[in-house]
């Protein structure tokens, strides 16, 4: 089986975990947190890095810091991963969904304007599959109705829009470290941005609000979204990697693009001339022409041994989401909802070997000839 992802991991990273074993440093202090958080920082373009225990509670922390609650609204894409709509939910606040664009499947920044209101707070562009969001537009509106900008960059980790890194380009950038990241920790994510005051207080709220006059003493809500020092380990040896991981993935979808592009029925990911995308997965749609539906096709791809994903549910399909705001049912998400059935991506994992690409290639190539 060819799987679909697959994270890279070397001596670097278990030499690092060794030292936290070997030295006690197993809970969330330690030398390995601090250098994570600033070098990644840097990385991105900016001062402050704050770890946290995923993707999810980044979000949820960068809501929290920047007072977004009860009452308040974010704008975020139906096409998206659950989390980012979750992180708003957790924060009492009501997600507003925005539909897609077509060329690279993020939020239509066209249709922003007429979604926002009063109780707005915050957008949330989400920059899907490593592709950035047209953020000069965004930040347009953002400036104009004094809103603030939360990056969902768990899946963009070193991507550019105009030469700046994604994750810089809104107020805070929020990262997943998951397994199938650009980088991991296993678990873990991180906040960052410029503003030293956003920053000192996700500090004090991810590790229960300590009050700064006097330890066990709270004044705010707090929550325990500490990583740990083994996690940072491996994400800083993992950090020490990253330009060639990016490398890679761009290898591959070039490659990828190169065998596929004759191939009629499929629309490959485009990369808009502002933009380095990372495609963290190599992901294309199945449309009609092609003769055979997604499903079918992703059978046909398991047969040969090959494994896919098809793309996210969008929100306002999503029953949890129905149950809690009955009105996205009257709502229309028509792109979200034809790339969600026709979309599917291809193993894209750091471990994946040229031969494998080949084979992944031709196994579509005899499936397209067998159908006419
Ligand atoms: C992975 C992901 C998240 C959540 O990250 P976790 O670390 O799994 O909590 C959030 N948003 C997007 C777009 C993601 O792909």
């Amino acid at each position: 089986m060819i799987p679909v992802n697959q994270p890279f991991l070397g001596s670097p990273e278990l030499n690092n975990v060794k030292e936290c074993i070997k030295s006690g440093w197993i809970s969330s202090k330690g030398r390995f947190i601090s250098r994570f958080e600033e070098e990644f920082a840097r990385f991105c373009g900016l001062k402050y890095g704050i770890t946290t225990t995923s993707g999810t509670t980044a979000l949820h922390l960068a809501l929290v810091a920047l007072d977004i609650g009860a009452g308040d609204e974010v704008i975020i894409p139906d096409f998206t991963m659950i989390a980012s709509a979750y992180a708003v939910i957790y924060t009492g606040a009501r997600p507003v969904f925005v539909d897609s664009e077509q060329k690279t499947w993020n939020m239509d920044i066209s249709q922003v304007e007429g979604l926002i209101t009063r109780r707005t707070k915050a957008i949330m562009p989400v920059h899907i599959y490593g592709h950035p969001v047209d953020m000069d537009p965004l930040r347009i509106l953002a400036h104009r109705y004094g809103l603030h900008i939360i990056e969902d960059a768990a899946e963009s980790h070193g991507a550019e829009y105009k030469g700046k890194r994604c994750g810089s380009l809104g107020d805070i950038g929020a990262f997943s470290f998951y397994a199938n990241k650009i980088i991991t920790t296993g678990e873990g994510g991180m906040i960052v941005t410029d503003n030293r005051k956003i920053a000192q207080k996700a500090r004090r709220i991810k590790d229960l609000a300590h009050s700064t006059q006097k330890r066990f003493l709270h004044t705010e809500l707090g929550y325990n979204y500490r990583m740990t020092n083994m996690q940072a380990a491996v994400g800083l040896a993992q950090l020490g990697r990253i330009h060639e991981s990016i490398r890679k993935k761009r290898e591959i979808a070039s490659l990828y693009r190169r065998n596929l592009e004759q191939i009629t029925g499929i629309r490959l990911p485009e990369e808009e001339k502002w933009a380095m995308s990372v495609y963290w997965m190599y992901a294309f749609l199945v449309e009609k022409e092609f003769g055979m539906g997604r499903e079918d096709l992703r059978r046909e791809l398991s047969g040969e041994g090959i494994e896919t994903r098809d793309f996210f549910v969008p929100m306002h399909k999503q029953p949890v989401i129905r149950k809690m705001f009955p009105s996205v049912k009257n709502k229309k998400y028509p792109v979200a909802e034809r790339i969600s059935k026709e979309g599917l991506y291809l193993p894209t994992g750091l471990a994946l070997r040229k031969k494998d690409i080949l084979s992944v290639c031709s196994a579509l190539k005899r499936i397209k000839e067998n159908i006419s």
